[in-house]
């Protein structure tokens, strides 16, 4: 198993960019979980598949060709032939995917395949982030972070990357797929043994530095 950094936060914190700049900048691996969730949802609509009906839902991993590069400088997303790297950031898909991640069948199903794609990257370390990395999927990895900000500063980063939307609409969907996503694991506080970084001080590149000095400590 290679070197395992462990990132979770919520929406909004800045964790998946944080995460892969900090991967380039180390020579890791990255790993986006929340991809994995987002594509199984892009798969269910695709089927027509009523993505509120766990069973449905469960029923469509079996045809879920799901494939997720780790360099963190060419990463793309594909399920089956189609690449949907752009396509499960669509504001629609945010808006379903947390119905389609709290079916216990399909945490148990994309947690093997996460652990599997972590044994196999082809580097020397790999940070892997989502909401339950550090207490579920790899709970024992040696680096283990929860990266936060305040709810104000997360939705005013997130409408500047949605070209066109208010911080009105971006925050109360952030706000839902936050409530929706903490019933199922708890990403709000840290774990024993998880290291805080709060960012809403901090600007990118602060970020980056902060989560570098945890790693090296
Ligand atoms: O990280 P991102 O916002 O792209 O995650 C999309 C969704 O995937 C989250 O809102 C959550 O429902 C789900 N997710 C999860 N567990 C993870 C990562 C993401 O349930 N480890």
């Amino acid at each position: 198993m290679p070197f395992v950094v462990a990132v979770d936060g919520p929406a909004g914190s800045g964790k998946s960019s944080v995460s892969k700049e900090v991967a380039r900048r180390l020579d890791f691996g990255f790993l986006d979980t929340g991809a994995a969730y987002r594509a199984l949802a892009w798969h269910a609509e695709a089927s027509g598949i009523d993505t509120d009906d766990a069973a449905s839902v469960v029923s469509c991993l079996d045809s879920f060709d799901y494939r997720i590069g780790t360099d963190p400088t060419g990463y793309s997303v594909q399920v089956g032939a189609v690449d949907v790297t752009e396509a499960i950031r669509d504001p629609q898909i945010s808006a379903v995917v947390s119905a389609v991640a709290r079916v216990p069948e399909v945490r148990r199903h994309l947690i093997e395949l996460f652990r599997s794609i972590m044994a196999a990257v082809d580097a020397s370390g790999i940070i892997v982030e989502g909401r339950d990395i550090t207490t579920v999927v790899a709970p024992d990895a040696p680096v283990r972070i929860l990266l936060t900000a305040s709810e104000a500063v997360r939705m005013g980063r997130r409408s500047a990357e949605l070209t066109g939307s208010s911080v009105e609409a971006v925050g109360e969907q952030l706000r839902k797929r936050d409530a929706a996503d903490s019933k199922v694991v708890d990403f709000m506080t840290a774990a024993d043994g998880v290291t805080t970084v709060d960012s809403t001080e901090l600007d990118f590149d602060q970020t980056v530095e902060a989560v570098i000095g945890v790693i090296r400590e």
